[in-house]
């Protein structure tokens, strides 16, 4: 099973879109339904489906599972709605994901250089090397309680 549908049969998609819809239950079919967010409306046209996770508006005919919805809700694209799920939900992303667009890619490699850098900073300063700068930091924090 890859990230993708481990996420998926980890969420569940009627929590997710009701914190966005207020979803009435239908009876225990597993169906829920609500205003469409996606389109204006005054009688519910809006169904979620518990059972096969996934939602869909027979007034405007959006629909999909729960990545589609998020994607569609929030103006994610496919890897942040994935980051999103995954985050909300407290499971791990994968470090190495195939879903990586080239920003999150990006994103990825300048926070690891900001890391390294920072780790080579704290290094020197705390080291013999960083005397002179940690006296004039000194000057800054001694009215601050450490
Ligand atoms: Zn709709």
């Amino acid at each position: 099973m890859d990230f993708k549908e481990q996420l998926k049969s980890s969420v569940d998609i009627v929590k997710v879109v009701g914190e966005y819809v207020r979803l009435r239950r239908m009876g225990s079919t597993g169906r829920y339904s609500g205003l469409c967010p996606f389109h204006q409306e005054k009688t519910p046209s809006f169904s979620v489906n518990q059972t096969r996770q996934f939602y869909k508006c027979f007034g405007c005919g959006v629909g999909g599972d729960v990545f589609k919805f998020v994607m569609e809700i929030d103006g994610l694209s496919f890897p942040e709605a994935l980051k999103y799920l995954a985050e909300r939900n407290g499971i791990p992303m994968p470090v190495r994901t195939e879903y990586a667009d080239a920003e999150s890619k990006l994103r990825g490699a300048l926070f690891k250089i900001h890391s390294i850098a920072t780790n080579v900073f704290q290094t020197n300063l705390r080291g013999t090397q960083g005397a002179e700068a940690r006296a004039y930091l000194e000057l800054f924090t001694t009215s601050r309680v450490r």
